[in-house]
Formats: structure tokens, C-alpha cells, sequence
């Protein structure tokens, strides 16, 4: 199998409990916060933390390659106001070390917003600027932009702003992207039947390049197509429906990457992880 799905689990009580929480639903990647996605500090990883973690993810039998560890929401690498600015280069390079100490090798964050101070290529240049920084004075993890639905004043939701972003980062080799199924489709890219889907996965490979493609966030949406609103629906509920992941699970371009459900209700990600795995065809 060359499908890797998971979901976004859990760390309450420590990070190492997240690969436990993931093995617990029959994943075979997974998605956590390394720190309080809600706080801008935390306290430093300890030894005993870091055993513990990669002790639990080896028993699980999860590659790092299919960990996904996610940002704090609070981090915003594009912010108009400098200081502001600093403040999160400072929390996302404390991120990146996190991942290091985990022996992980991806960071997913949210490209950043404007607030509607600053003009879009401006704010995606300070964007790509932050990530320099954080490349010059770390190793070995690569940082992954994803898409977002473009609400508010959010960048990235446009291929194009991705692209902008990767075109301007040097260590192409330490950068990737994530698409999230939700926010592309509420950005305004259908995917929901064979040709649509075709259509929007192309407009991805020529604009950004599957090779950039390290991950994925597996949602459906509450809201429709073009919206701009981030509301996530458990797989086959919303208005993407079941087609779509039926593609992506037999999409070669989604081999062995961490494809995370970020669905609103945990309690089925077992059943959505058994559901998709079942919509492969086998050949
Ligand atoms: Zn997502
Ligand atoms: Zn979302």
C-alpha cells in the first residue's frame, strides 16, 4: 500500500501520546501540535519527553516522513506590523527546533494574513523573507505551506500565492506544500467529479508542482465551493462528497505522503480511515 492516512490526534498530556492515539484508530500517519496551539510559549522539550515520543512512534509502526506536526494558530510570518512579525518568526523557528528534537522532518503552517494593512505580494515576500530565516538557523525539517480558504485576509488560499511564496524561498530542497481538500474547495477549485478534479489537480501541477506536494489534509466542507469560509465536514457529508477522496486514494501523485483527516468528528476517524482505505481499486 503507498496510501499513508491519519488524522490530526491528540497530544493532551504530552506529545508522546499522540503516535498511541494514532495507532489506537488504525492510522498510519498522523498530524499533532507539538506545543498549546493556543499560546505563543511552552515549555522546552525534555529528554525523557523526546524518548517517550520516538519510543511510541517506532511501536507504531509510523514512518517520521508520514508525521505532520502542525503550527500554533497564533503565528502570523507575513504580519504587517514588524514587531508583530518578529514575535511569530521567533514562536515558528522555536517550532521547527520542536521538530527537530522529535526527529521530525515536516512543519505544516498557514502561509499568513495581511489584516488588509499591507498589499499581497508584499505580505507573501515577508512571508518567503521569514522563511529564509528560519532555513538559515535550522536543519533538516522542511517547512510546508498549506493552502487556506482564503478567509478574512488569509494568503495562500490562490495557487499562485503558493508558487510566489516557493519561488522566493532559496533552499528549494527544505520546502513543500499541503493541500487541505476544504480549503481548496472553498477557494474556489472543484474537485468533486473526475473532469473537475482533473482540472484543479492540473491548475496545481502547473502553477506549484506535485513535487512540492508533501501532505495533505483530507476534508470535506460544510460550506460551498468559492465560499471562502473554513468549516470542515466528515468525509462524504459535505458538499465535496465521497468522488473526490475516491480520486485522491487512487491518485499516484498522493502516494506516500501524510494524508490527514482534520474532520470535526473524531469519534469516526477509525470508520473514515477503514472508508477510505476501502475506496481504493485495487489492480
Ligand atoms: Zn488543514
Ligand atoms: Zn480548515
Amino acid at each position: 500500500m503507498s496510501k499513508y492516512v491519519g488524522a490530526h490526534v491528540s497530544a493532551a498530556g504530552g506529545v508522546f501520546n499522540a503516535p498511541l492515539n494514532a495507532a489506537k484508530i488504525g492510522a498510519r500517519a498522523f498530524a499533532l501540535f507539538t506545543k498549546n496551539q493556543r499560546q505563543w510559549h511552552a515549555k522546552d522539550l525534555d529528554t525523557q519527553t523526546i524518548d517517550a515520543f520516538k519510543r511510541n512512534l517506532d511501536q507504531s509502526g509510523i514512518l517520521p516522513a508520514h508525521v505532520l506536526p502542525h503550527d500554533s494558530y497564533l503565528i502570523n510570518l507575513g504580519h504587517p506590523e514588524e514587531e508583530k512579525r518578529n514575535k511569530s518568526l521567533d514562536a515558528f523557528i522555536d517550532e521547527v527546533h520542536r521538530c527537530e528534537l522529535l526527529g521530525l522532518e515536516k512543519l505544516n503552517f498557514h502561509p499568513g494574513s495581511h489584516l488588509k494593512k499591507i498589499d499581497e505580494t508584499l505580505c507573501l515576500d515577508r512571508i518567503a523573507e521569514a522563511m529564509n530565516r528560519t532555513l538559515d538557523c535550522t536543519q533538516g525539517v522542511s517547512l510546508v505551506l498549506e493552502n487556506t480558504a482564503g478567509q478574512g485576509s488569509n494568503l495562500g488560499w490562490k495557487f499562485e500565492h503558493l508558487a510566489h511564496i516557493i519561488d522566493k524561498v532559496e533552499d528549494k530542497s527544505r520546502v513543500g506544500v499541503c493541500i487541505d481538500t476544504c480549503h481548496m474547495f472553498t477557494a474556489g477549485y472543484d474537485i468533486r467529479t473526475p473532469s473537475a478534479y482533473d482540472i484543479s489537480m492540473a491548475e496545481f501541477g502547473t502553477i506549484v508542482g506535485f513535487e512540492y506536494l508533501q501532505g495533505m489534509h483530507l476534508n470535506d466542507s460544510k460550506p460551498d465551493l468559492g465560499s471562502h469560509v473554513d468549516r470542515h465536514e466528515s468525509i462524504g457529508k459535505g458538499k465535496i462528497g465521497l468522488e473526490a477522496f475516491r480520486l485522491i486514494m487512487n491518485d499516484a501523485r498522493m502516494d506516500n505522503i501524510p494524508l490527514i483527516l482534520e474532520t470535526i468528528d473524531e469519534t469516526i476517524w477509525a470508520q473514515e480511515i477503514t472508508l477510505l482505505y476501502s475506496l481504493q481499486e485495487t489492480t
